[in-house]
């Protein structure tokens, strides 16, 4: 567990990370930014990862990816938009875990979810890829951003299976597209405006798996004040409804002001 708060005061984020109450290991992994002063020249960066695969293959793949996306979003050439570099980032993160997977047999197969986002003056963006998710809360207003990669999303969208028979589906942990399965990957991106107040929320499937959007609203609504027990209080409920799988929240507020003010 871990939280901070940059110096200028627009972002402040907090987080935390449970292996859950059935799980012999944890493999989600998330990033945040160290501490600001470090990176002052770029926006902050966060990112969740749901590693699969193997022995140690899961946990390996998602650490290798939010440690790849942090360096090359780091060092990518300033010339990059913001978009790019983060499009560019979950790329290089995808071929990390992907050679890793084809060179070393005991990684073979591994892969991971990696959901990504930078705050760039008034404005999130987005890279995503598989069913780890990001939610923009607003005025009690709770919306899904990310769109997730898996077989009973797909069939929620193509209308087959309601949200409520997906959330119990037998096949609801079968994901269509993760980091590390092929050399090149298409990286989903978004664009959010923000206005002061609003929240980021990261996740894994550990929570929002199991704890239904209604749900996530209200324990965000009873939690305005205090962000740092709001992410304590999700994954407390994720354990609630049965804790069946890791779960990992990263939850970014934004202070600073809206667009063109
Ligand atoms: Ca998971």
């Amino acid at each position: 567990m871990h939280d901070s708060m940059d110096v200028n005061r627009t972002v402040s984020y907090f987080c935390r990370t449970d292996i859950g109450l059935l799980r012999k290991q944890n493999e989600d992994n998330y990033y945040v930014p160290p501490a600001a002063e470090e990176t002052p020249h770029l926006p902050q960066l966060f990112a969740v990862a749901d590693g699969m695969g193997g022995h140690r293959g899961g946990k390996m793949a998602s650490q290798l990816a939010v440690d790849t996306l942090a360096s090359s979003y780091l060092t990518a050439p300033s010339d990059f938009s913001a978009e790019a570099r983060i499009v560019k980032a979950v790329q290089d993160a995808n071929l990390k875990v992907f050679e890793t997977s084809a060179t070393i047999p005991e990684y073979f197969g591994m892969g991971t979810t990696l959901t990504s986002v930078v705050v760039n003056g008034s404005e999130a963006i987005v890279g995503h890829v598989g069913d780890s998710r990001l939610y923009h809360f607003r005025k009690g207003r709770l919306t899904q951003v990310t769109l997730d990669h898996s077989l009973v999303a797909q069939a929620v969208r193509e209308g087959i299976l309601t949200a409520e028979q997906a959330r119990i589906h037998p096949q609801r942990n079968i994901i269509t597209k993760a980091l590390g399965t092929r050399s090149d990957i298409e990286v989903d991106t978004a664009h959010v405006a923000l206005e002061p107040g609003d929240l980021l929320l990261l996740s894994s499937d550990g929570l929002h798996g199991l704890v239904e959007d209604d749900e996530l609203k209200a324990v965000i609504e009873t939690n305005l004040e205090d962000p740092d027990r709001l992410v304590q209080d999700l994954v407390q409920a994720a354990l609630d409804h049965g804790g069946s799988d890791n779960v990992t929240v990263v939850l970014v507020r934004y202070d600073g002001p809206a667009r063109g003010e």
